[in-house]
């Protein structure tokens, strides 16, 4: 396919801006390792470091956020309102206030990072670190967790808080391959891409697709 990124590894996503991704030499040992920067992985990094273990998050991603750190395509939004849809910890929600009730993606993203600032959190996140495998060690009662970048923790819990779309689902229709232009996934958005006086086709009729639909129309010359 061209020019089309199909997986959340370290090795396709962009430079690390937050938490580190250099691995270390060692081996880290960890009371509790949680996999992903999402509203639960961010959730548990705060309550487990609380009750005082040694916790880190993994995060394939550049950044907290989860689905809201992928899905930036135009007109993502959340469909609860925001009393449901936010973090009910009092150091995060007295300190924000929500400028729509039903926000974009770009607000979610900035709630993140508020997120990130009042917990203190991405000092105990690897970002841009995908874990590609995990070995339960009967002997010691530990995990051997193995990450993309290198790095390799042993920790006895380990929680995978990946939610449920982190594995997207790519279609093998022939021709796809030698396509002369542009093919995005949904999830997988580059805001780079000028998208003005193109003919743009969009596959897929659910909540995505219908949102993606209208705001072409308002740019693109040619919809399908
Ligand atoms: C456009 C959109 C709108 C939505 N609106 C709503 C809504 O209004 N209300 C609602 O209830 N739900 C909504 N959802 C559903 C949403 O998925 C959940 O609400 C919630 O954000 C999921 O949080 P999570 O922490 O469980 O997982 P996610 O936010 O999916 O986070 C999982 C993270 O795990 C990381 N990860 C996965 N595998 C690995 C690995 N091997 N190594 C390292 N990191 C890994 C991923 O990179 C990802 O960042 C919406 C979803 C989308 C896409």
């Amino acid at each position: 396919m061209p020019s089309i990124r199909t997986d959340i590894s370290s090795t396709s996503a962009g430079a690390a801006v937050n938490g580190t991704s250099d691995a270390p030499a060692g081996v880290e040992e960890l009371d509790v390792l949680v996999i992903g920067g999402g509203f639960s992985g961010c959730r548990l990094l705060y309550e487990l470091r609380r009750r005082g273990f040694k916790v880190k998050l993994v995060e394939a991603g550049s950044d907290l956020g989860g689905i809201w750190h992928w899905n930036m395509y135009p007109g993502a939004r959340v469909d609860s309102q925001y009393p449901v849809y936010a973090l009910a910890v009092p150091e995060v929600y007295e300190t924000w206030t929500w400028t729509q009730q039903y926000p974009g993606y770009d607000e979610l993203q900035r709630y993140f990072a508020h997120i990130g600032k009042v917990l203190d959190l991405k000092k105990d996140c690897y970002f841009n670190t995908k874990v590609t495998a995990a070995e339960w060690d009967k002997a010691t009662n530990q995990w051997t967790v193995h990450c993309d970048t290198g790095r390799t923790i042993k920790t006895w819990s380990l929680i995978a808080a990946i939610g449920f779309a982190a594995k997207r689902h790519f279609p093998d229709w022939p021709g796809m391959d030698t396509f002369g232009g542009t093919i995005l996934h949904s999830s997988f958005w580059s805001p780079d891409i000028d998208y003005a006086g193109k003919k743009v086709a969009v596959i897929g009729t659910g909540a995505t697709g219908a949102m993606l639909h209208f705001l072409y129309a308002a740019f693109a010359n040619w919809l399908r």
